[in-house]
C-alpha cells in the first residue's frame, strides 16, 4: 500500500492552506472545482480522510466515510445539473493511472459530449 504524504495540494486545501471553490463540505468529504477544468463541469471529489487512492479508501475507510463520500458525488452531480445528461466519474491512481496528486479524488467531468474513455493505445 501507498504511504500517504500529508504535504499533496489536497492536503494543504484541506488544511486551509490553499484556498479552493468549494461545491459541497460535508462532514468526510469536500468537493471543490478543477483549477484547470477539462470540461464546462470539472469537480474534484475528495474525502477529508488521509487516504491516497480508490484502492486504499474503498478497503480502510469507515462506512460512515464510505457512504458519505458517494453521497456526496452523487449531491455533486445534482448541484451541477449533469444527472441528466450524462458525466464521466474518473479515478486515477498510481503511475500507470497517471495519478498527479495522491490523495483520493474522483473527478466529475460533464457538460459537453466527453467522447470515448481511452484512447487506442499507441
Ligand atoms: P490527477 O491527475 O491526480 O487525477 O488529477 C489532479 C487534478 O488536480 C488535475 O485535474 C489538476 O488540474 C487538479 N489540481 C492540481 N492542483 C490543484 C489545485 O491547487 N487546486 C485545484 N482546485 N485543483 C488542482
Amino acid at each position: 500500500m501507498r504511504s500517504y504524504d500529508d504535504q499533496n495540494i489536497f492536503a494543504k486545501i484541506l488544511r486551509g492552506e490553499i484556498p479552493n471553490d468549494t461545491v459541497l463540505d460535508t462532514e468526510h468529504t469536500l468537493a471543490f472545482r478543477d483549477i484547470q477544468p477539462q470540461a464546462p463541469v470539472h469537480v474534484l471529489v475528495i474525502p477529508k480522510g488521509a487516504y491516497v487512492d480508490f484502492a486504499q479508501f474503498s478497503a480502510e475507510a469507515s462506512d460512515a466515510e464510505v457512504l458519505d463520500y458517494m453521497r456526496a458525488i452523487a449531491e455533486v452531480c445534482r448541484l451541477e445539473g449533469v444527472e441528466e445528461e450524462g458525466f464521466r466519474a474518473i479515478s486515477n491512481a498510481g503511475r500507470n493511472g497517471v495519478q498527479e496528486v495522491p490523495h483520493l479524488h474522483v473527478h466529475i467531468i460533464g457538460g459537453r459530449p466527453l467522447g470515448r474513455m481511452l484512447q487506442p493505445a499507441s
